[in-house]
């Protein structure tokens, strides 16, 4: 099914009967206007052969475009409150919406969808936007895209370049694994209830990297905790337990430079020769 070939009560109706008002704990600032989520469905591209992964669906305003656009789409979520209004979206959409109810951050995006090509899209309760992220990351099997709204500060950390103050473990970690881009804000009025600051909505393509170097991972996140736990300091001392003065001169590497001025590149350069 696909269009408007449906009919359901319009957000804001569902959202009043149900009584839905929204929980600070669970991150939730809701999407009730469906020119905002036509807007994201149409920016996640096509739902040929694949299966949409979405946390937290909540009223249902971003699953109804999808499954509008003619997404096959799984969704998980916490709040039991929602449940009964998702069982109305999927008697509309018969067979193309499952519902699990449970914690996103206890389900892998493989578990829930066990074949095929997964595409993740959600309007993240941003108190567990980045710890999802960083799960996902560390397994993009069968992960084609993810189209994730964040809070814009989170969503310029993720695309930061070097010797920028947004630039961090989060930027490396994203922009190893992940081509990375930056597609639209909202601002505070587009949510119900309004948060306090702008969202952003950030498009993710996994890059096809070789097992080899994606084994790195545990490494990677290793060193670049200690690297930006203590960014302001230079690395010859924030990595110090890991690296000696010497071995980072012996990799072309600067002591005295500070975190945010290695590239991606250099920390990959420094997992592969840390010793075990
Ligand atoms: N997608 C809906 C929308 O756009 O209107 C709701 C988005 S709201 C920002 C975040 C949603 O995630 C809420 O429905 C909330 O109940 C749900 N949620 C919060 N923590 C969760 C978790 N650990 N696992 C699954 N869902 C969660």
């Amino acid at each position: 099914m696909s269009g408007s070939d449906y009919s359901l009560p319009s957000l804001r109706e569902v959202v009043d009967h149900y009584g839905l008002l929204a929980k600070k704990s669970l991150g939730q600032n809701f999407l009730l206007n469906m020119d905002v989520t036509r807007r994201i469905a149409k920016v996640a591209g096509n739902f040929t052969d694949v299966t949409v992964f979405e946390v937290g669906p909540g009223p249902g305003g971003l699953t109804r475009a999808l499954l509008e656009a003619g997404a096959r789409v799984v969704a998980v979520e916490r709040d039991h409150r929602c449940l009964e209004i998702l069982a109305d979206i999927q008697a509309a959409f018969p067979g193309f919406f499952e519902v699990i109810e449970g914690d996103a951050l206890k389900l892998s995006p493989q578990l829930a969808i066990p074949k095929g090509n997964i595409k993740i899209i959600a309007n993240l309760p941003y108190n567990i936007g980045t710890a999802l992220l960083i799960q996902w990351l560390s397994n993009l099997d069968r992960i084609s895209s993810l189209t994730l709204m964040f809070q814009k500060e989170v969503a310029l950390r993720l695309i930061a370049k070097p010797r920028t103050k947004a630039y961090g473990r989060l930027s490396i970690l994203t922009q190893w694994l992940c081509e990375g881009k930056r597609l639209f804000d909202l601002s505070p009025k587009a949510f119900t209830p309004a948060p306090k600051v702008t969202s952003s909505v950030v498009q993710l393509i996994p890059k096809l990297i070789d097992p080899s170097e994606k084994a790195l991972l545990p490494m990677m996140e290793r060193i670049t905790q200690h690297a930006f736990g203590q960014r302001r300091k230079m690395i010859r001392s924030s990595l110090k337990p890991l690296f000696s003065e010497s071995k980072l001169t012996e990799l072309g590497l600067n002591p005295c430079a500070r975190a945010e001025e290695l590239s991606i590149a250099d920390f990959v350069l420094l997992a592969k020769n840390v010793s075990p």
